[in-house]
């Protein structure tokens, strides 16, 4: 890892979050509402308490799931939900340190023990999953008749749906086990690479999402020289992302020839409720307009710019005439309110709730994770935001995006709880792409 030392002195007694900056400044989160901080004493006794609840849960119920009536299978739930949910909060405090501060060792070492206490507790609750899937039909109908199991049954409905690809027990032990030295070791070696990895726009020394954002300049040679700085430091990597690719890559490979995945997108597609076919008519309507679309908006694009040829460094280049200011975040914000406010008060109470606690990560800060996101965390404490305000029309429409996310998981985790609130992608997207027109 290279020059980012930002972060690399945080003090986890004083708490790694920056104050939410001078008005006019995007704000950073406050994650206080999960932990205190890294070495809040309650992670330690959370984590205690969880160890014994998932062990009790595992000799109570291991085995036993076939005889169980609808009563009992829907009080087993219950507790499963409970300990999950306990385990999500540690690991969405984790997370979302590791995405603020993902240069600083830290929180690196705080979130990969997290990871792995969490998956060693995993261990006791892995074969509730497993077994559920392996009952017969005509019994998990029986006991699901029950009244009180009504409400999981869109959770066993959707769990049905990987009972083709289930190993035994056994190997889903231990392919969870390795994953921490596996898939998530690998993951977490990309996401700290892609944080450390600076850039030199006129003469300072900048994270590459600074460059991402040049991109979007007015002046071309300010987009060429970006898109340069980009390609020569990705360059500069390309051993290591590579092997990092490919490993991921190969990792996948294997886990879907084990389970019997016909292709690489099917675990996906599962996961997201839809079916291959669906994708498949999907990518060949996008792909068969082309032509119609995206190049004849190109050429277009190019003819407005007064360009023979655009290059790759002019496809997010503003069009003339549109103003290349910048939206400071309080203007920014207001545009947002404002918007989800006209389509709905409620919806724009909610968003104004997001707006007035310290609950978005907008700064572009050298060390956090580029991109955005909305996570839920879990449904007794609130969604968490991250994003990389520049003051760009996108980035306002990345926080309508994210917000979108932000409030449907509220409505979805007070209504339905936390593990019927999940959501595929597909759906998820929706409400964000919803918050994007409003
Ligand atoms: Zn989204």
């Amino acid at each position: 890892m290279n020059s980012q030392n930002f972060f690399a002195v945080t003090d986890p007694s004083n708490g790694p979050f920056a104050p939410s900056g001078e008005s006019g400044t995007p704000p950073r989160w406050d994650l206080s509402d999960l932990y205190a901080s890294l070495d809040d004493p309650a992670i330690e006794q959370d984590f205690a308490a969880l160890t014994s609840a998932a062990r009790a849960f595992s000799e109570g119920w291991k085995g036993k799931l076939g005889q169980a009536d609808g009563v009992a299978l829907a009080s087993a739930f219950a507790e499963y939900e409970r300990i999950e949910e306990g385990l999500g909060r540690i690991g969405s405090f984790a997370q979302l340190g590791f995405a603020a501060h993902t240069t600083d060792p830290t929180w690196g070492r705080f979130t990969q023990g997290v990871q792995e206490r969490i998956t060693d507790i995993s261990a006791d609750l892995l074969f509730f999953s497993l077994e559920l899937n392996r009952l017969d039909d005509e019994v998990l109908e029986k006991i699901s008749t029950s009244p009180d199991m009504a409400k999981w049954q869109p959770f066993l409905r959707d769990l049905r749906v990987f009972r083709p690809y289930q190993l035994s027990d056994e190997v889903e032990q231990v392919l969870m086990d390795k994953s921490v030295t596996g898939r998530n070791a690998w993951n977490r070696l990309f996401d700290e690479t892609m944080a450390s990895l600076t850039i030199t726009l006129d003469g300072e020394t900048k994270p590459l999402g600074a460059a991402f954002n040049t991109l979007t300049s007015a002046e071309r040679e300010k987009r060429a020289a970006a898109a340069e700085q980009i390609s020569a430091v990705l360059a500069d990597n390309s051993r290591l992302l590579t092997m990092i690719t490919n490993t991921l890559a190969k990792d996948k490979a294997i886990g879907d020839k084990l389970r019997g995945y016909p292709r690489p997108s099917s675990s996906r597609n599962r996961g997201n409720m839809v079916e291959d076919e669906v994708v498949d008519a999907l990518v060949s309507a996008v792909d068969e307009a082309y032509p119609r679309l995206s190049h004849r908006y190109y050429a277009m694009k190019a003819k407005w710019l007064g360009l023979e040829k655009l290059e790759h460094w002019d496809r997010n280049a503003p069009l003339p005439g549109v103003a290349d200011t910048v939206i400071p975040w309080e203007n920014g914000k207001e545009i947002v309110l404002n918007a989800y406010t006209g389509f709905d008060p409620e919806l724009g109470g909610l968003v104004n709730r997001f707006l007035t606690h310290p609950w978005i990560d907008a700064e572009a800060a050298p060390g956090k994770s580029s991109g955005a996101f909305a996570h839920p965390t879990v449904p007794s404490v609130h969604p968490y935001i991250l994003m990389n305000y520049h003051g760009r029309a996108r980035d306002v429409m990345t926080l309508a995006h994210e917000l979108g996310h932000g409030v449907h998981q509220i409505l979805a985790g007070q209504k339905q709880g936390y593990l019927n609130s999940a959501t595929p992608l597909t759906l998820a997207e929706t409400a964000s792409v919803f918050g994007e027109f409003c």
